[in-house]
């Protein structure tokens, strides 16, 4: 599963975008963002703060 870190609270969620693990590894994450379930805030989705559990 892809869990996304929230930029604003820290913690993290799974992703509303998942991929499996080789086209987590190859793909290009653009900007995309999120509604983090902890504080509500939209964060941005990158690859940066993607990480496959
Ligand atoms: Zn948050």
């Amino acid at each position: 599963m892809v869990v996304a870190k929230c930029k604003k609270c820290g913690k993290e969620f799974p992703s509303p975008i998942q991929f499996d693990f080789l086209s987590f590894q190859t793909a290009t994450i653009g900007n995309n963002s999120a509604q983090c379930p902890h504080c509500k805030k939209i964060t941005n989705i990158s690859k940066a703060n993607l990480e496959f559990k």
